[in-house]
């Protein structure tokens, strides 16, 4: 941006308890904790859930941001917000009241130890893609060099239901 902040995109999940208002809460303690304003938000969906265990359906968001923190600041924020919320660290991909992921920095590839940019996983997953898709259709895949809506069309197929 012409003021020096980033554009963030951010994927929220959550399994637990109330997981439309865990999103939703996440989201209000993304605009109070400072250096981090939204700029938009995608609906709200319903996905099954992936890994191993029974668990919950998940509820998924994107935001889009903008910020003056660096990626690695902006992922400790994060899991302060996770923290602050209850989360839990157990085993991955298991039920959790909070996911906070940052999908994409502007066109930045980042692969550091504890973060990787583009998020690695998020060209081949439904709840991340269509939700991103809604608010960042034309907005490139830096290490695809695609757009995000053709990235999206990898997985049409995926059941990601629209709640809201
Ligand atoms: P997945 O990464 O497959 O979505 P997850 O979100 O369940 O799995 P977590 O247990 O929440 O995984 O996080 C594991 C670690 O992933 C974190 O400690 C963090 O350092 C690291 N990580 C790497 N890249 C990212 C990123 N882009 N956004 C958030 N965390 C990341
Ligand atoms: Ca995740
Ligand atoms: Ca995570």
């Amino acid at each position: 941006m012409k003021d020096g902040r980033e554009i963030a995109f951010i994927g929220i999940g959550s399994n637990m308890g109330d997981p439309t208002a865990n999103c939703l809460e996440a989201i209000t303690r993304l605009e109070i904790v400072g250096d981090i304003e939204i700029l938009s938000r995608s609906s709200l969906y319903k996905t099954a859930p992936i890994g191993s265990k029974e668990q919950d359906w998940f509820v998924n968001c994107v935001v889009g941001v903008a910020t003056t923190l660096g990626p690695l600041p902006l992922l400790k924020k994060l899991m302060i917000i996770e923290d602050s919320m209850g989360r839990v660290r157990k085993e991955k991909w298991g039920e959790r009241i909070i996911d906070l992921d940052i999908l994409l920095y502007g066109d930045k590839i980042v692969r550091e130890e504890g973060l990787t940019i583009p998020h690695p996983l998020m060209h081949e997953r439904g709840f991340v893609l269509i939700p991103l898709e809604e608010i960042a259709p034309d907005v490139p895949h830096p290490v695809l060099n695609m757009s995000i809506s053709l990235v999206a069309d990898m997985v049409r197929d995926q059941k990601v239901v629209r709640i809201g």
